[in-house]
């Protein structure tokens, strides 16, 4: 618990100084706690000192913590089967790791039927590695614009995982917010990059959703 609060004082900090060194203002910046591997405690120690926003990249783990908290805000940013639509559709706020047509019929066939918008940010593959999840560049104007008939999904922003390289982060956080520029009169207004290791350059870079685990709760178990 205390460690917490004072991690969080950290990750804030830090968030406020590379705010000031792009000229952002920080409420620009959601910061989504990633709270995966971790039990409910940890989430209600984090309601506590006021973090509100949290992550989680397995369908059974924001299935078993998000009804537990219904006032905290859950976002899905991991990688998602079809066949688990509804229980994103029930229980998280955003979907951050769209990547295909498919998965997209599947949440706006479930949104339609929980009469709800869902947004959603188009997961895209900057690094090229071919171990990550996400659409390769050339292939993000396809789903955009097939997205385009689904009324029950809300085209929001994009979303990467960026290279374990540090050398090579910026470069790709810049390209993400390149592609992006191109959708921002369909919506496609946010951010969703950078995670402990990098979340300061994705802020110099544009980021408005970072997603940190490790940062806050310390290595994941
Ligand atoms: C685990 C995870 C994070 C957080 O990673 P940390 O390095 O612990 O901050 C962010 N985004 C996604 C999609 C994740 O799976």
């Amino acid at each position: 618990m205390h460690q917490i609060s004072e991690r969080f004082s950290q990750v804030q900090e830090r968030i406020t100084k590379a705010c000031h060194s792009a000229g952002r203002d920080v409420r620009e910046v959601t910061l989504i706690a990633v709270t995966k591997t971790w039990p409910p405690e940890i989430v209600g120690a984090a309601l506590e000192v006021g973090l509100m926003d949290f992550g989680e990249n397995k369908v059974q783990e924001l299935v078993a913590k998000a009804p537990l908290f219904p006032t905290a805000n859950w976002y899905m940013i991991g990688h998602l089967q079809r066949n688990k639509a509804r229980q994103v559709v029930a229980h998280a706020r955003e979907f951050h790791a769209l990547d295909s047509l498919r998965l997209a019929r599947a949440l706006n066939r479930h949104a339609e039927q929980a009469e709800r918008v869902l947004p959603c940010f188009v997961q895209v593959n900057v690094s090229g590695e071919d171990s990550k999840f996400g659409l390769h560049p050339p292939l993000v104007d396809e789903l955009i614009a097939q997205m385009n008939d689904l009324e029950y999904l809300r085209l929001t922003g994009l979303m990467t995982l960026a290279s374990p390289d540090v050398r090579k982060v910026r470069d790709e956080f810049r390209l993400l917010r390149s592609i992006q520029s191109r959708y921002v009169h369909l919506g496609c207004q946010h951010l969703s990059m950078g995670m402990s290791g990098d979340y300061e350059i994705a802020i110099e870079e544009g980021a408005t959703h970072v997603r940190i685990g490790s940062a806050l709760f310390g290595p994941r178990r």
